[in-house]
């Protein structure tokens, strides 16, 4: 019997391409698993299903724990909920988790970046309340709760302690949104004075936070923000070590956690071979850590960064002709 069931979502776009790729190192490194394959996105309309996050998903993610998940598109202006907030609201992964480290091989404008991003994944600007106040004026609430941003910024300051990180920096606009980032801020203030001194803190306004970011990222260590701020820096970061091929992510709550890539269903590139499953395949390894299994973590790690530094097996967004497949298959040559 496997030692592990895991909840795979393949998704949309080159999320099938990727997680094939992701799938093959995963298992050639050993691990002993039972994948449960379940539809989300416009795939699951396709299958038939009548919600972009069907109840057969939602109900195999709650009862196995953990999901590896590919990216999703959600149709627009369809009247369908993203699949991404849904997901993240219906089983309180509360805490987005993003490592943006520089790569050994991969070439960009900053070395030494080794930052964390970790978002507030179900509130904020993302809460999906939007009406129309009268004819041609439409209003976008953004909700911030006492609980919510407690929860997170424990989690932040948890997180820190136990990765022997130094410093916590809250990205804001409570100058402007001083009651939403205003509570941000408090709750964030508090937990780092009543329950983690040991961790430096500071609070920077979010637009002089991002130029911070593009002129020295290496000074950046854990990145505290809410939900659409840390949405939109997600990016910005990925673009400091090498792009979206490289940058992955996990979704985290009391009862399950989903690890995912920061990008996208990538539709321009999707069906070519041409993706970079990097991401998945990284965002994979943080599963991997998250069930324990860390020796199998650390060998794809290795794996990994073996193919980068040899530079010869590199897919495009890397400036190199590898296809998705071809990549994988590197990585699997160099596993030990
Ligand atoms: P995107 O991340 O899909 O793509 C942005 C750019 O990055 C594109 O040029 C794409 O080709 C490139 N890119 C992304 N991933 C790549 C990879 N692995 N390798 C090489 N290049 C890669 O963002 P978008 O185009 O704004 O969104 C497309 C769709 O994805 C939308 O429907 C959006 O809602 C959805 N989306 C889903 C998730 C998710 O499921 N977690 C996250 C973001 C966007």
């Amino acid at each position: 019997m496997a030692t592990h069931t895991i909840v795979l979502i393949p998704g949309d776009g080159i999320g099938p391409e990727v997680m094939r790729a992701t799938k093959r190192v995963i298992e050639a490194a050993g691990l002993s698993v039972e994948w449960v394959e379940v539809p989300a996105g416009a795939s699951a309309l396709e299958q038939g299903f009548n919600n972009v996050l069907p109840e057969k998903t939602l109900a195999a993610i709650a009862s196995h724990k953990v999901a590896l998940k590919g990216p999703v598109t959600t149709p627009v202006g369809k009247g369908f909920k993203s699949v991404n907030v849904q997901l993240r609201q219906k089983l309180n992964l509360y805490a987005a988790v993003r490592p943006v480290r520089s790569l050994p091989g991969v070439k960009t404008r900053f070395e030494n970046v080794d930052m964390i991003i970790v978002r507030e994944n179900t509130e904020g600007l993302y809460s999906g309340i939007e009406y129309e106040a009268v004819p041609g004026v439409v209003t976008s609430l953004k909700v911030a709760s006492q609980a919510a941003c407690m929860r997170i910024a424990r989690y932040a300051f948890r997180y820190a302690t136990k990765r022997h990180r130094k410093k916590i920096t809250v990205f804001h606009k409570a100058n402007i949104m001083k009651m939403s980032d205003g509570l941000f801020l408090n709750c964030s203030r508090q937990i780092h004075e009543e329950e983690y001194p040991n961790i430096d803190y500071e609070e920077v306004i979010i637009d002089a936070g991002c130029m911070k970011l593009v002129q020295d990222p290496a000074k950046m260590d854990v990145l505290l923000m809410e939900n659409f701020y840390g949405d939109v820096v997600s990016d910005l970061c990925a673009g400091l070590v090498g792009g979206l091929g490289v940058v992955p992510g996990s979704n985290i709550g009391e009862d399950a956690a989903v690890f995912e890539a920061v990008h996208g269903s990538a539709p321009d590139i999707a069906g070519k071979q041409l993706a970079n499953p990097l991401a998945l395949i990284m965002s994979g390894v943080m599963m991997l850590r998250h069930i324990h299994e860390d020796t199998i973590a650390n060998k794809i790690q290795n794996a990994y960064d073996a193919v980068l530094s040899d530079g010869k097996q590199l897919t495009r967004d890397l400036g190199g002709t590898a296809t998705t497949d071809g990549f994988a298959d590197a990585v699997i040559t160099n596993l030990k």
